[in-house]
């Protein structure tokens, strides 16, 4: 069968012949093997019709297997270079594909509702090999940006996945889990060996899956309050939260605010879980 996707001799070319040498700064490893895109897009479910956004779309490996199902593809690019020549790759390699692909040139945590109303839809998926630097900082701002978003595959630095999919309890659970779980579930769907990027990266990736909740765990108004509070508990995750939430309770209200939220004010952040969190932003409103 020929492949309408890159390989390794097709991601070299392409990045020799736009004089491309891929820069750490911007997380820059591009993946040189159709069996592992595949992969990612049969894991994400995408399927003919839904809308996708992509981010760091790079030399257009994963769009290609996106592209390939038959999905609608937009995608996000910070590299004037990459961003510039990503159509041609699409319309060289999948000539039926090129009217339903479009980028954006720009950094992801700039995208904003002005670049979301160009698009012929809000986007529903998210499917990426995020830059690993910046990884969990753009999944927030998405995550914030386009609720409609309900479901997601994404490729990053298998420290931070663990950490994202971290439960209460463990040692990998943070701020980033907490905040994480007030959208949805999120799970680790697969580990990706080094050997398929080029450069390849002085890190372990995993696959890291997405599902939105069937209904919002809160308002916006308590999201915001209960992040402060996230940041607050694990600014000092080994204090008491009756100690480490007085900056965002206040030293008089703390342990009135967290008992009557139900919880003890002796545990740690690290023991509760988002709805926790939001029963104390609730109880101290
Ligand atoms: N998707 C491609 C692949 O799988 O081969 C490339 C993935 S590479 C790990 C990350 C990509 O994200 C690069 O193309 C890089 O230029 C781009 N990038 C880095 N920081 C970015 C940002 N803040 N916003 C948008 N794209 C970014």
């Amino acid at each position: 069968m020929s492949s309408a996707l890159l390989g390794p001799v097709e991601v070299r070319e392409l990045a020799e012949r736009l004089d491309v040498s891929p820069t750490k700064k911007l997380g820059q490893n591009f993946v040189i093997d159709p069996n592992t895109v595949r992969k990612i897009v049969r894991l994400a479910g995408v399927e003919s019709g839904d809308l996708v956004i992509e981010i760091g779309p790079g030399l257009g490996s994963l769009t290609l297997g996106i592209t390939e199902v038959g999905a609608d593809v937009t995608a996000i690019e910070i590299d004037s270079r990459l961003a510039a020549e990503l159509p041609n790759t699409i319309r060289a390699m999948q000539p039926d594909a090129a009217a339903r692909f479009r980028v954006i040139h720009t950094d992801a945590l700039d995208l904003s509702e002005q670049h979301l109303a160009t698009l012929p839809g809000h986007p529903t998926a998210l499917v990426a090999n995020l830059p690993y630097n910046v990884s969990v900082p753009i999944l927030m701002h998405l995550l914030e940006l386009i609720p409609q978003l309900n479901r997601g595959l994404v490729m990053v630095q298998a420290e931070v996945g663990y950490r994202i999919a971290a439960g209460p309890g463990s040692k990998e659970y943070g701020s980033p889990s907490a905040k994480a779980a007030w959208y949805g579930e999120w799970g680790i769907a697969g580990t990706v060996s080094r050997r398929v990027f080029w450069p390849v990266p002085g890190v372990d990736s995993v696959l890291v899956s997405y599902v939105k909740r069937a209904e919002p765990i809160g308002t916006e108004a308590e999201r915001v309050r209960t992040f402060e509070i996230v940041n607050a508990a694990f600014a000092q995750r080994r204090k008491m939260i009756r100690q480490a939430l007085q900056t965002v309770l206040g030293a008089d209200r703390t342990v009135e605010i967290i008992e009557a939220a139900g919880i003890a004010p002796t545990a740690r952040a690290e023991q509760l879980h988002i709805d926790d969190f939001l029963a104390i932003a609730r109880s101290g409103q």
